[in-house]
Order: structure tokens, then sequence, then C-alpha cells
């Protein structure tokens, strides 16, 4: 995905973790505004046989795998440590009700 975006262009310059990361949270709110609209599904301006609730969250894949492979993070293997990390976990984190 990072070597995409660098073909792209969206690499040229340095970029700013931080816009990178508001720029994930945009992709959220946008699937948000798919959900607000009156007629459902609604259907993603760009693909159209995708909603744009999966549309976007596509995109926020796509920036979160970005992101990643332009900073070195092992994205597979933190979510494999994070998922055995959560499956030791008691049921509702042992919170009650
Ligand atoms: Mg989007």
């Amino acid at each position: 995905m990072h070597n995409l975006a660098k073909s792209k262009g969206w690499w040229d310059g340095p970029r700013n973790k931080f816009e990178l990361i508001a720029l994930m949270h945009s992709e959220l709110s946008e699937a948000v505004e798919y959900l607000r609209k009156k007629e459902q599904p609604a259907m993603d301006d760009k693909v159209p046989e995708l909603t744009g609730e999966a549309a976007e969250m596509a995109d926020t894949v796509i920036r979160i795998l970005d992101y990643c492979g332009a900073f070195g993070i092992n994205l597979g293997d933190a979510i494999a440590k994070k998922y055995a990390y959560n499956t030791g976990r008691p049921y509702k984190h042992g919170k009650l009700a």
C-alpha cells in the first residue's frame, strides 16, 4: 500500500505523522456521514458497487497500511501480539456490568 501511495506522489516530500493520523480519523468521519444519509444503504460515490461505509472502512485501513509501511511498523506482528494479549484478558476485561 505504501508503494502505491509513493507511486502516486503522496510521499514526494516529508509527511507529518499527526496529519496522517488525522486523515485516518477523517476516513471514519466519512463513514459516519454515509451512515447518516436518509437512504440506506448509501452507496460510495467513487466505487458504486461498494457501500459508502465499506469504502470508508477500506480507506481507513489503506491509510493505516500506508503509514505502517512508511514508518517501518510491522502491523501484522503487532496485530498478532495484540490478539494474543486480548485472548488472555477476562470477560469485559474484568469490569463489572
Ligand atoms: Mg474516503
